[in-house]
């Protein structure tokens, strides 16, 4: 059988199990990516040009564990003054098998509203980086330092940071998060999470942009998305797009030219 009669053959099985089955067919992220790469054959090739969907291939076993210390999160009230503000814990989201783990400060009024951490405006700007460098938000995990939103005084508005007490306080829970989704790379999304993770105090010009380790684990510093918000600057958005391009190079992943050039 020629090659893209093959590949028709597996693009009509894929689609019967995914249209037949309550569960949709289920591929490994490098077997997905190599498909992708393929399926867009040249018209002459007779080939359907096809974008394979499917969900992206979990280990239950990491399911279950990050599920029990979610259980262990929202009953926690290690901090009082915020188990008593919090509308509900803000655990993490995404692939528990995810290559790059991005981390946060603490979640702000939206996530504590809909318990999802970067839901916001600078959370829809993380979830445009994430899409640019070719992954789906739900193949990444994202979480933040602290679980609970940091409470501020009653009728002020915006957030407040993370007091280095409270981050110690519920670091131990990113700690099981990252040693359960073991990430081929870690992001730390501004100075509060280099903080958090690192220990480590410095303006984030002098931060960003370079490699760090956490317990074995590479670690990327570059701006916080709401950083980009408030500054609007190309020069800005440009340096947290490099920086995800060295993440990129760190996963061997491919980048495009369109990628090179790109700017937020
Ligand atoms: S911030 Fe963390 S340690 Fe503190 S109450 Fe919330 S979950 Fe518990």
């Amino acid at each position: 059988m020629q090659f893209p009669q093959a590949l028709e053959t597996v693009l009509q099985t894929l689609e019967r199990m995914r249209d037949e089955s309550a569960h949709r067919p289920c591929a490994s992220r490098s077997a997905l990516n190599a498909l992708n790469r393929v399926a867009p054959l040249p018209a002459s090739d007779n080939v359907r040009e096809t974008k394979i969907d499917m969900e992206v291939a979990k280990d239950p076993k990491k399911t279950e564990k990050l599920a029990a210390v979610q259980t262990r999160v929202s009953a926690c009230i290690k901090c009082p003054n915020l188990a008593s503000s919090r509308t509900q814990t803000v655990f993490g989201v995404g692939n528990p098998d995810a290559e790059i783990m991005f981390i946060g400060e603490a979640p702000g009024a939206d996530e504590d509203a809909q318990g999802e951490p970067f839901v916001g405006r600078a959370g829809q700007l993380l979830t445009k980086i994430i899409k640019a460098m070719g992954f789906a938000r739900e193949e990444v995990y994202i979480a933040n330092i602290l679980k609970c939103r940091p409470d501020v005084p009653a009728g002020s508005f915006g957030n407040r940071p993370p007091t280095p007490r409270e981050m110690q306080t519920c670091r131990p829970y990113l700690m099981e998060q990252i040693d359960i989704i073991k990430p081929k790379v870690i992001v730390a999304l501004g100075a509060v999470a280099v903080e958090g993770l690192l220990g480590t105090r410095a303006p984030m010009r002098e931060l960003r942009g370079r490699w760090n380790s956490f317990n074995g684990t590479p670690l990327m510093i570059t701006y916080h998305p709401a950083y980009l918000l408030r500054n609007q600057s190309p020069s800005e958005k440009r340096k947290v797009w490099e920086d995800m391009m060295l993440v990129l190079e760190r996963l061997d992943k491919l980048i495009s030219e369109k990628q090179r050039n790109y700017f937020l």
